[in-house]
């Protein structure tokens, strides 16, 4: 059974079948990551539920180096991904160091993430992995 992510405006939560979720604007079609209750180009409030695509190319990434590693061992790796459809949208990537490059194709996953302070109890993150991912070193 699918764990349920807590950011349930950005994702459907399901880590089996992971979706981002948008919003489209029906009067000129903009779309807004996260979704958006008012369009920023025509400030039209009649928005659509739309999901994204699930595989794009990295568009820029860096590594983050803190004390306070908030999903697991070791720095984290962060970037924007253009989407399939056009879209660049900010996401946490995957990668062995050796993978990690402008350009590679990659493929949204999900799988455990960190637990709020307030709770517990594991809960779910979204992320992004290169699309071949039975290479190299994962983190
Ligand atoms: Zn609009």
């Amino acid at each position: 059974m699918a764990e349920t992510g807590r950011d349930s405006l950005l994702w459907n939560g399901n880590t089996e079948t992971p979706a981002l979720l948008a919003s489209r604007c029906r009067d000129c079609g903009t779309k807004g990551f996260p979704p958006r209750t008012v369009c920023g180009q025509c400030y039209s409030t009649i928005q659509e539920r739309i999901t994204l695509p699930r595989r794009g190319t990295v568009f820029a990434f860096c590594r983050l180096f803190s004390r306070g590693d908030s999903y697991g061992k070791g720095p984290q790796t962060v970037g924007y991904i253009l989407l399939e459809d056009g879209m660049l949208i900010p996401a946490r990537l995957l990668f062995g160091d050796e993978l990690l490059q402008i350009g590679t194709p990659v493929v949204l996953s999900a799988g455990p993430g960190k637990p709020p302070p307030e709770k517990t109890e594991q809960q779910s993150a979204y992320y992004f992995v290169p699309e071949n991912k039975g290479e190299g070193r994962w983190r």
